[in-house]
């Protein structure tokens, strides 16, 4: 792969690439992109910041993956909000000498996802240090015709239903993960959402998001939470359950439903990755895990945050 060393050949090099679509008229190459909204819905924008060494080390992760991620993580919070994304813009600063191909590599992470989930990448800004790569990508989306589903609305006897199995991110997923935004569509197309979140903080937290937003109580399942293989394998003194509920970038999805149409959500689904009841939404002052025998337990697990 060509080493473009400075903006202007990287940007070109970009845009040559870069996917033409009728709704960004008009895209990399001028001072701000046009994205068209055809049915005039209402715009989704969610931003993501990366950090070399705190969202990922590199090695292990390859420019390639880290490109990836950026738009992923993004792409998960317009699932989470049961839209469709439609474009993208990045900002890069990359790190000096980190050899030919590096700034072409991560574009091309970012890109191949792009083309997955017809994302537009209308924009961008390069920028170069002498410090650790640091990207950020902003995602524009659409509301579907049912609008979005936020945070605030699950209700006293709502099943929680979580999509694929949590815990052990670090092993791999929290860079391959595939965003859940098929998923989400589908869910929001079957039945009424009363609220939905993506996991990036962790199983426990991002639950507790819903509550709190939503102003009621949680009850998890113990025995129901899907556990991923990572989490089975790790070796650190805990159990694969807490990895499950504190680990945190998982980017599956948690939604509030009522439970007639819960039930039939499980009944029908047809996704590879599996649908699960976890718990149930109680009044506000429960935050708890049930065990195989009916007991209480406080829900462990505070999820990952940064602090300054
Ligand atoms: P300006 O100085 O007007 O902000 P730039 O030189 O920063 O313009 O960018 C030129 C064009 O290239 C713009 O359309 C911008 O959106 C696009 N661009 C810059 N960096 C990237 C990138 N990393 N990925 C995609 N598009 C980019
Ligand atoms: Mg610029």
């Amino acid at each position: 792969m060509s080493g473009n060393r400075d903006e202007f050949a990287l940007i070109e090099w970009i845009r040559r690439r870069a996917r033409i679509s009728d709704r960004v008229p008009l895209g990399i190459g001028d001072d701000a992109a046009v994205v068209h909204f055809p049915r005039r819905a209402d715009c989704l924008v969610a931003v993501d910041v990366l950090m070399e060494g705190v969202h990922f080390r590199s090695p292990p992760a390859t420019p390639r993956d880290v490109g990836r991620k950026a738009l992923a993580v993004n792409l998960s919070d317009i699932a989470a909000m049961a839209g469709r994304p439609l474009a993208a813009v990045v900002g890069v600063v990359l790190p000096r000498g980190r050899g030919d191909g590096f700034a072409e590599e991560l574009h091309e992470g970012l890109r191949l996802l792009a083309e997955e989930f017809h994302v537009v990448l209308a924009g961008g800004d390069t920028n170069a240090w002498d410090g650790p790569l640091v990207l950020s990508v902003t995602v524009l989306g659409e509301t579907t015709e049912r609008g979005p589903v936020t945070r605030r609305g699950a209700q006293v006897g709502d099943w929680i239903l979580a999509t694929g199995t949590f815990g052990g991110s670090l092993a791999g997923k929290h860079l391959t993960f595939r965003p859940r935004v098929e998923e989400a569509l589908e869910l929001h197309a079957l039945a009424r959402l009363h609220a939905l979140i993506d996991v990036s903080d962790g199983l426990a937290a991002d639950v507790r998001h819903i509550a709190e937003e939503s102003g009621v109580g949680v009850v998890l399942d113990a025995q129901a939470i899907p556990l991923s293989d990572a989490a089975r394998e790790c070796r650190d003194g805990r159990s694969p359950l807490e990895h499950a509920l504190s680990d945190g970038e998982d980017f599956e999805l948690l939604a509030a439903v009522a439970p007639e149409d819960a039930a039939r959500l499980l009944a029908e689904w047809r996704f590879e990755t599996p649908l699960t009841r976890i718990g149930e939404i109680v009044p506000a002052g429960t935050w708890a895990l049930r065990d195989a025998a009916g007991g209480l337990a406080p829900l462990p697990g505070t999820g990952w945050r940064h602090t300054w």
